[in-house]
């Protein structure tokens, strides 16, 4: 896989997030949504209701897939974590913002009884072992 972010949808994610809003439907949330289709699983989407607003939702099981673009939520030693080139205290603040709220947000889903898997962006290089992982996550 070349690109696993679109220049356009680069652009979308950048607006999502000067207005405050986490993107949605991005590309490598599109790519976990067909293979959870492909599995024979029905979700729903971004459930307000639920802490963070998860993006792949299995209510009667009461699990939630949650796929993080690795420079949004700041994959730890990845290399989808471009450097930061302007504003850098901007940035830094904003991005530790975010991975607190991530961390946040899956205690909260626990302590109400929900199940989370993450998938990072980079992992849908190997879709076959996230396949896996989503097959076992879903079945256990
Ligand atoms: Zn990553």
């Amino acid at each position: 896989v070349k690109a696993l972010v679109s220049p356009l949808a680069t652009t979308a994610a950048v607006r999502a997030v000067m207005r405050g809003n986490r993107a949605r439907h991005t590309r490598p949330e599109l790519i976990v949504r067909r293979l959870v289709r492909s599995l024979g699983y029905h979700y729903r989407l971004h459930r307000k209701d639920l802490p963070g607003t998860p993006d792949i939702v299995f209510s009667s099981r009461h699990k939630a897939i949650l796929v993080h673009g690795c420079f949004w939520h700041q994959h730890s030693r990845c290399a989808l974590r471009r450097p930061l080139r302007s504003n850098l205290q901007y940035w830094a603040a904003k991005l530790a913002r975010n991975k607190a709220r991530d961390l946040r947000d899956r205690r909260r889903l626990r302590q109400l009884g929900w199940k989370t898997l993450v998938i990072w962006e980079c992992q849908l290089r190997d879709t076959a072992d996230v396949e896996g992982r989503i097959r076992s996550f879903l079945a256990a």
